[in-house]
């Protein structure tokens, strides 16, 4: 049932246990929000799964598969995508081309043959940028887009290879509450229509209330606590780490 399975995971930098032992699931078609303080190893735990870093302990499996000693790229290829900043060096080409360039790597051609490959792919790219409202800007350079039209462009290369699971670190980061709403309700509709698992970190608690399935919660590496909104919403633990004691999520951040 689940597509995802961490158990035991851990990571140390020197001294530092980053992870330390966490364990959690996700099933397919189900937006599930990492979250904790600063440095409690959200970014380390991204980094894990996607191959970039390599465990100490424990183990990751995909449909079963083990994820552990991979490399990103072969990572990627299973099925596991995760959003980008665009690169400066590309935002000089258009929306549809970014999207061309994300499904050139798809098919494993070299970026040598993109100068006479500018047609690669254009329907699929436009069927992407369509998805995520973006293909009126098709022919624009991207570095005319606005900055919330960004963000979803870099979610349509993130789908480029129809991703069993995606994997968002702050992906509304810089962005105002209004288009960071709209950027999680469409990655919302990414996960219903296609079955896709996503796991994302946010520091807003109202876009991770408003629109997590479930939420897990890390502490200086621990996993402390995980359940729906309101679970967690009055959960002892995550309101002292968050706030100290004797507050509570009640509170609205400031604007
Ligand atoms: P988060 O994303 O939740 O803010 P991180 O995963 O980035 O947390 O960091 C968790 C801890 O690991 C922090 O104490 C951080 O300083 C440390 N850390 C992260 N990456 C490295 C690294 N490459 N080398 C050394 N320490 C690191
Ligand atoms: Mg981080």
């Amino acid at each position: 049932m689940s597509l995802l399975h961490v158990q035991g995971l851990g990571k140390s930098f020197g001294g530092n246990r980053a992870v330390d032992d966490i364990s959690f699931s996700l099933a397919p078609g189900e937006l599930l929000a990492l979250i904790g303080p600063n440095g409690a190893g959200k970014s380390t735990t991204f980094n894990m799964l996607n191959g970039q870093l390599q465990p100490d302990s424990g183990s990751i499996t995909l449909d079963g598969h083990s994820l552990v000693g991979r490399k990103p790229r072969e990572v990627w290829q299973m099925g596991v995508s995760r959003t980008f900043q665009i690169a400066e060096t590309f935002s000089s080409l258009t929306v549809a081309e970014n999207v061309q360039m994300a499904l050139l790597s798809d098919d494993a051609r070299l970026f040598a043959v993109w100068r006479r490959a500018t047609l690669y792919r254009r329907a699929d790219a436009l069927a992407l940028l369509a998805q995520v409202g973006l293909v009126e800007q098709a022919d624009r350079p991207c570095s005319e887009l606005a900055y919330g039209d960004v963000k979803r462009l870099e979610l349509a290369i993130a789908m480029a290879n129809q991703p069993r699971l995606l994997l968002m670190d702050e992906p509304t980061a810089g962005m105002a509450p209004s288009e960071r709403n709209k950027l999680m309700a469409l990655t919302r509709e990414l996960v219903t229509q296609r079955g896709m698992a996503v796991l994302f970190t946010e520091h807003s608690m109202d876009v991770v209330f408003g629109f997590a399935d479930r939420i897990i919660v890390l502490a200086r590496g621990r996993l402390i606590a995980e359940g729906q909104a309101q679970e967690i919403r009055d959960h002892p633990k995550v309101q002292e780490v968050y706030f100290g004691s004797g507050k509570t999520f009640e509170r609205k951040e400031p604007a």
